[in-house]
């Protein structure tokens, strides 16, 4: 397993994620499998979107319609940290990917990015794992 870190800024922070996973890919040397990315995280969350700033703003607009921070949360009530909205956020979202990788490239799309997207309500250092599974 490979690790990377991130420093976020929270409040939903969406940070492009390729190019470490690619250069992970790329060390492994492995041709034919699946990656598997994790971050091991309850106010996070992993996706593929389009790197594009309209694209990440309709992306914050509908979190903040679907789960807006200001809602009323049990998990605010019980431990005063205000960050429920965070934490729904991150298991509707989920904190894990899988990718498939052909010939040693990982089989996104042309618009495709992975992206980390931290929901939390401060800046965090996020842990991202990628493991590769060889089907070779
Ligand atoms: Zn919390």
């Amino acid at each position: 397993m490979n690790t990377f870190t991130i420093l976020t800024q929270g409040h939903s922070d969406i940070i492009n994620i390729t190019e470490h996973v690619e250069q992970i890919v790329a060390e492994r040397g492995t041709r034919e499998g699946v990656i598997h990315l994790f971050v091991p995280s309850t106010t996070a969350a992993l996706t593929i979107m389009e790197d594009e700033a309209g694209a990440k703003k309709d992306l914050h607009d509908a979190l903040d319609r679907l789960v807006p921070a200001a809602g009323e949360y049990a998990h605010n009530a019980k431990w005063g940290d205000m960050n429920g909205y965070a934490h729904v956020r991150s298991a509707l979202m989920k904190p894990f990917l899988a990718i498939p990788l052909h010939e040693g490239k990982m089989q996104l799309g042309s618009w495709q990015s992975i992206v980390l997207i931290d929901f939390d309500n401060q800046p965090r250092t996020r842990q991202v794992h990628v493991m590769i599974s060889s089907a070779v």
